[in-house]
């Protein structure tokens, strides 16, 4: 489209600030509602994949967030007793593909000043509410009864707990998973954890996780400690003695000693829980959901702020190239379809098998891994999965430039 349109944009996370940026540079009238007031940067540990990569390098971001991350190479899994499940290689893939661990703050801290730097209005403290129809247009209603608008398109990026599915047709599902994660972020000054995202597993009730995080905003080194846990089972694990749930980590991962010892208090772990997101298509007319608000999964494959950066940029891509919104909306869900129906699947699927009461599951994956790691064809499939890459099956690739290229 030529003309400029005004676009409203609901949620300034890592999906509506990267649409904010592409589509004001692109020349349209935009405007972001955040509900949060101040918004700081925090959070945990996450993977930036060749994806995400992609789409910061289109927005000039890439060296600002990948120089405070740490490289990763490979993901390595393996039992509580040692016996190695799974180690996937970037390289076995492409050379030129890796991920990243990232401090979700540096991410989120990058796009931030980026709008706060861009030609666009940016209201902070406004939590959207409602849509009201006015023709073609939507007006956005927040929670004090205000209206703003009207606007010719209408971007939900307000998360995994969006206020507006509820008002759709269009939600197939919004449920809540049982379990979900206590996370951690320690100091790695002695750089014990470099290279690999490393995940040690008992059962489908164990996991821990720890991914190497670069720098936090604040600048030290950092490693996100996970710790696998059923959402009704979060105060147990919180009146666990701080010894006992330290020595419980050191057993899985022996490795983590330094890291886990500087956990003072089970206080300090914080909980995310995970919602499973469908819906039949991510449009209505004037109105598009993007990021958790369109297709919130587990994080098993560590690609939701990958997916939510892509979703941003495909979209500005179709409002650029279509003669109209909805026409663009249309393409945008149709251009999504693949690769978002690939992850959501896949995603829906290998969960059980780590995270869920089913523990024959954990028996079927301890037997049958390995043996997937071995095969080459298996095995490029997992790591074409991990990059993030794959447009609906792991045999057609998005086209992704790393950058530099
Ligand atoms: C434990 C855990 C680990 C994860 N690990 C990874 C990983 O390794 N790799 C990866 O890619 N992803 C990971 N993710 C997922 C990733 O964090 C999300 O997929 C990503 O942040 C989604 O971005 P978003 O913009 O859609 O939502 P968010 O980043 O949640 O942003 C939503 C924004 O909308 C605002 N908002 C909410 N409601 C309103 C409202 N009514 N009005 C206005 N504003 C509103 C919020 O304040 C927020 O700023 C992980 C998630 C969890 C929970």
């Amino acid at each position: 489209m030529r003309e400029s349109l005004s676009i409203g944009v609901v949620g300034c996370g890592t999906a509506g600030a990267a649409a904010a940026l592409f589509l004001a540079r692109a020349g349209h009238r935009v405007a972001v509602f955040e509900h949060v007031e101040d918004p700081r940067p925090v959070g945990a540990g996450i993977m930036l994949q060749p994806t995400g990569q992609d789409v910061l390098a289109r927005l000039g971001l890439h060296d600002a967030v990948v120089s405070r991350g740490e490289r990763i190479d490979r993901l390595s899994v393996q039992t509580g007793s040692g016996k190695r499940l799974l180690a996937l290689s970037y390289a076995d893939v492409s050379p030129r593909f890796f991920g990243v661990g990232l401090h979700r703050g540096v991410l989120f801290g990058a796009l931030f000043d980026a709008v706060r730097k861009a030609d666009l209005s940016l209201h902070l403290g406004v939590s959207g509410e409602n849509i009201r129809r006015a023709g073609k247009q939507r007006i956005l209603i927040d929670k004090q009864g205000n209206e703003h608008g009207p606007f010719d398109l209408l971007v939900i990026a307000d998360g995994a707990k969006s206020r507006f599915r509820d008002d759709t047709n269009i939600t197939l599902r919004a449920d809540a998973y049982p379990w979900g994660a206590l996370w951690f972020m320690a100091e790695d000054p002695d750089h014990l954890f470099k290279e690999e995202l490393f995940q040690v597993v008992e059962g489908t009730g164990k996991l821990i996780g720890l991914l190497p995080t670069g720098q936090c905003p604040q600048g030290r080194r950092r490693v996100s400690v996970f710790y696998s846990v059923r959402g009704d089972a979060v105060d147990a694990v919180r009146r666990m003695k701080i010894a006992d749930f330290r020595a419980e980590l050191v057993r899985y991962a022996p490795k983590s000693e330094a890291i886990v010892g500087q956990i003072e208090d089970t206080a300090q772990l914080l909980y995310s829980g995970y919602m499973d997101v469908v819906m039949s298509h991510w449009h209505t007319r004037a109105v598009v959901h993007l990021g958790d608000s369109a297709h919130a999964m587990s994080p098993q494959l560590g690609q939701g702020a990958n997916l939510a950066l892509y979703d941003a940029w495909v979209l500005a891509e179709c409002v650029a190239t279509q003669p109209s919104v909805p026409q663009a909306l249309e393409a945008y869900t149709r251009a999504r379809r693949a690769h978002l129906g690939y992850y959501q699947l896949v995603t829906r699927g290998l969960t059980p098998f780590f995270q869920s009461d089913h523990t024959g599951l954990g028996l079927l994956r301890d037997l049958f891994m390995p043996i997937m790691n071995r095969v080459p064809a298996f095995n490029r499939a997992m790591v074409i999965g991990m990059c993030g890459i794959a447009d609906g099956h792991p045999w057609k690739q998005l086209p992704v430039t790393m950058p530099g290229e």
